[in-house]
């Protein structure tokens, strides 16, 4: 039965005894000529997967299930899922439904278990609570995408897609067309839903830039500026930036280095493009980025400890001994990261489910225990860095997810005196990525997190940083590749100790 139109609407939803949920944003489409038109706009063909946010209860996915090669559909809402499993998406074979809250799912994982890793389309009809979050986080977790197609409140669509100089241009503005080129398909009338949303909706399509034409050296910087030079619309760009809390800049940094790149010292921040943004970031980290930063914190192991051939020969001997395959490198190096258990929760068959956890988890903590320093060392090149950084007169301090006691150990035996802090996993404090142990580290320090740079080599020490406001450095000599960095959202990846001191001086 094709669900767009009212009538069906209304009679899925009394056979279910469905009571639509405006917590979640329902607003379900009644207009078939409207999914055509999301459908065409993102041009799908049998060629491509598609990632549905919100089914609801399957108008969309029916339509999508026809187009394209395959749909993975993410619906928070419980109630719904029975009705597209058991009936309306019954009879499609090429879709999966997925009941989870879209903010929580890894969609770079996703994507790269569903379809290698290559592009998908994102097509939907968007809950209007978390539009921006959403598309947001799309884009600055680079999922490899080649379109976003969605229905969203026409003033957001708007703003997406104005101009410098215009009432609509802002930091999203910015922000979404540094990614993508927005395209405005089609206005909608409220009457195309059930039930009727309060606020006009329009089609947008974002199509990814294959490659970015305008490229800030670090983005997350450049973010920060743009948000900051349209926090106070009506301030000079000098005085918002100097004024906003996230930046350490003085109005007179800022006049200097709009001068610098050929601009007016008191223009506004609504008069500069996405160029001007770029190169008004870069000149500043350049130039003005020396002053600020007083201290670095270190992530340990992967990124000052080689820690892994301790790590794999432990984890292979308990194998071996609970008759289990031994591991390689690459397997160890991939599940660490996150902290003793969750490592070998990833490496054991099974995981925690498997009988012989407990026991064998007990093992290796003992068997850890007595060969953890066996090949353990500081990767080359870190002593004469960290040596370096001491002359330049900056503080350096370890946050690590290992027990706080290990860990201020093994910054006395490998680091003497370097390290002015050294904080891993205690009792009452959350692990990385939450920002608890930075933040202590700061505090300890007595230091802001915009006076602190933050060196780690995964994932979780991008979120670490982010989550406590400093900017981050990942190196790629540790347990992840350059790659798997760029796709986590590393904004800079230096692959040598020595390359540090460049963010430094
Ligand atoms: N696609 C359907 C249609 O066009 O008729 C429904 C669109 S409705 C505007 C938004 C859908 O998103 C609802 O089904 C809602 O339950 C779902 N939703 C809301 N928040 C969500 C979230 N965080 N993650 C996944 N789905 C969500």
């Amino acid at each position: 039965m094709d669900l767009c139109n009212s009538d069906a609407t209304i009679q899925i939803l009394n056979k279910y005894n469905i009571a639509l949920n405006k917590r979640f944003g329902q607003n379900f489409l009644t207009d078939p000529r409207v999914r055509e038109k999301i459908c065409d706009a993102a041009e799908i063909t049998k060629e491509d997967t598609v990632l549905e946010i919100g089914p609801g209860i399957g108008t969309m996915t029916q339509y999508l299930c026809e187009r394209a090669g395959h749909v993975i559909a993410v619906e928070i809402d419980r109630g719904l899922v029975p009705i597209l499993k058991n009936d309306t998406l019954s009879e499609f074979d090429n879709v999966e439904i997925i009941n989870d809250d879209i903010m929580k799912v890894d969609i770079n994982k996703l994507v790269e278990e569903k379809n290698g890793g290559k592009p998908i389309k994102v097509v939907a009809n968007l809950p209007y609570y978390i539009t921006t979050p959403i598309i947001m986080s799309l884009l600055e977790k680079h999922v490899p995408l080649y379109s976003i197609t969605v229905m969203i409140q026409k003033e957001v669509a708007e703003r997406m897609s104005a101009g410098p100089s215009t009432k609509d241009y802002g930091a999203l503005s910015l922000a979404v067309q540094y990614y993508t080129k927005p395209y405005l398909a089609a206005n909608v009338p409220a009457n195309c839903f059930i039930p009727r949303p309060k606020v006009g909706s329009a089609v947008i399509s974002l199509k990814l830039h294959e490659e970015l034409p305008i490229k800030a050296r670090d983005e997350a910087h450049m973010f920060k500026l743009i948000r900051a030079g349209f926090n106070e619309r009506r301030k000079t760009l000098s005085n918002a930036i100097a004024d906003f809390k996230d930046l350490s800049y003085t109005r007179a940094d800022i006049e200097n280095a709009l001068m610098a790149i050929g601009m007016n010292p008191k223009v506004r921040g609504e008069a500069l493009g996405l160029e001007e943004f770029a190169k008004l970031s870069d000149y500043l980290t350049e130039n003005n980025h020396e002053s600020s930063i007083k201290a670095v914190i270190f992530d340990l192991d992967g990124t000052l400890l080689n820690t892994l051939d301790d790590l794999l020969d432990s984890a292979n001997i308990v194998l071996k001994e609970f008759g289990y395959p031994e591991i390689e490198a690459e397997e160890a190096a991939a599940a660490l990261g996150n902290g003793f258990e969750y490592y070998y929760s990833h490496i054991l068959p099974d995981g925690k489910e498997n009988p012989d956890w407990e026991k064998s988890f007990e093992r290796l903590k003992e068997v850890y225990g007595e060969r953890c320093e066996i090949k353990t060392r500081p990767y080359d090149g870190i002593l004469e860095v960290i040596d370096e950084i001491k002359k330049l007169g900056l503080k350096q301090a370890i946050v690590s997810n290992k027990p706080d006691d290990r860990v201020k150990d093994l910054a006395k035996k490998y680091f003497a005196d370097t390290m002015e802090a050294a904080f891993g996993e205690m009792k009452g404090i959350k692990r990385k990525p939450a920002p608890d142990v930075a933040n202590a580290v700061i505090k300890e320090l007595k230091l802001e997190p915009n006076e602190c740079i933050y060196v780690g080599d995964s994932e979780v020490d991008i979120a670490t940083a982010k989550n406590a406001g400093i900017r981050c450095i990942s190196v790629a000599w540790g347990f992840r590749t350059k790659k798997q960095l760029k796709k986590s959202g590393a904004s800079d990846i230096i692959e040598k100790p020595e390359e540090l001191l460049k963010y430094l001086k």
